[in-house]
């Protein structure tokens, strides 16, 4: 059910993801609708006059990607995980179909480092759960077996419409990437209906274009270590500003905080990089890339975002210092 929340106080972290936003947009001429989404606050911020017909189409769109694209609850991804595991053939919408060769030309441009294949070692380790409950690390010899075989979308088959896994371990999870089909999706949409000014806010991902009045938006990148903003950025034209965390979602598990992405090489949460932000048209790859940077971690993210093709990258890591690439000098406020 999507749910309408116009009375619900607005949570901190969402709050910080719009607010310079939120400043800088003539609040006469704009619309903000908020809707709960992705397991999280979805945003929507437009010119008055959009007409409410696009703006439910939007929301009915991002609706029916959160429900059929989410691997851990009853929907396509979920069946298609299930015909995984029994060794049997399966069919794909041309939606899913895309968004699973999408998500697969991310895991080659990443090296590996994105992998939606990894669902069966996120369910291992318990990241799969709304509620991050403290627990019991998963069995070194789980995630070895996981290791011996590792899924890769390579080892998907298609025949039209209709696909198996060479490999019984394969678990698609879009997690990592979904979100940011759905802005791009959401922000074509939008133009193609003739608005060409707006913002919308996924879960602290954002993507927006045109400009809210006389100025471009202004979107904030969250301090990991505190409650407050790591930076500001001034959009340019269309632009996402994606960001991928350690510090948000993370379980207790034997006592040590277990970080919700894992690096496909160890089996293990990746450590050293505790947020990474990219700034790029497209918002697919700014999330796709963002969560292969935090894996590949403090030595190898450079050469990893330019193998990817992303140049604006922000990443703090665990004693708190920030890095970013040329392409970002001069645009955060404060400077980094
Ligand atoms: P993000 O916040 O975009 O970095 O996505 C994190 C989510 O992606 C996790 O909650 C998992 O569902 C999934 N995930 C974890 N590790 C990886 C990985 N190495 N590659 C792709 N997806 C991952
Ligand atoms: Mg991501």
């Amino acid at each position: 059910m999507m749910t309408t929340l116009p009375t619900l106080r607005v949570q901190r972290r969402q709050w910080l993801a719009l607010a310079a936003g939120l400043c800088l947009m003539p609040l006469a001429s704009a619309r903000h609708e908020r809707r709960v989404l992705f397991g999280s606050t979805a945003d929507l911020l437009l010119p008055e006059a959009t007409p409410a017909s696009l703006a439910d189409d939007i929301w009915r769109g991002l609706q029916a990607m959160n429900e059929r694209w989410n691997a851990w609850k009853p929907g396509d991804v979920h069946l298609l995980n299930q015909a995984f595991a029994a060794g049997r053939p399966a069919r794909a919408t041309p939606a899913l179909r895309s968004l699973i060769q999408g998500a697969a030309a991310m895991e080659r441009l990443s090296q590996g480092h994105f992998n939606p294949g990894i669902g069966g070692l996120v369910g291992q380790w318990g990241f799969h759960d709304d509620v991050m409950r403290p627990g019991p690390r998963p069995a070194a010899a789980e995630i070895a077996a996981w290791l011996t075989a590792p899924p890769s979308l390579a080892q998907i088959e298609w025949r039209g419409l209709e696909l198996r896994s060479r490999n019984p371990l394969l678990r698609l999870d879009f997690g990592g990437y979904a979100k940011g089909v759905a802005l791009d999706w959401a922000l074509d949409r939008l133009q193609r209906g003739g608005v060409h000014d707006a913002l919308l806010n996924l879960g602290g991902n954002l993507a927006a274009m045109g400009r809210p009045g006389q100025r471009p938006w202004r979107v904030g990148v969250r301090d990991p270590q505190g409650p407050g903003l790591a930076a500001t950025l001034l959009t340019q034209g269309r632009e996402a500003v994606v960001t991928s965390g350690s510090y948000e979602r993370f379980r207790v598990l034997d006592g040590q905080r277990c970080c919700h992405i894992l690096d496909p090489r160890s089996g293990r949460p990746a450590p050293g990089l505790v947020s990474v932000t990219v700034v790029h048209p497209s918002a697919a790859l700014a999330d796709a890339a963002a969560t292969a940077l935090l894996v590949a971690g403090p030595e190898a993210w450079r050469p990893l975002a330019q193998a990817m093709g992303v140049d604006a990258v922000l990443v703090i890591d665990q004693q708190g210092r920030r890095q970013h690439t040329a392409a970002l000098e001069g645009r955060l406020d404060p400077p980094v």
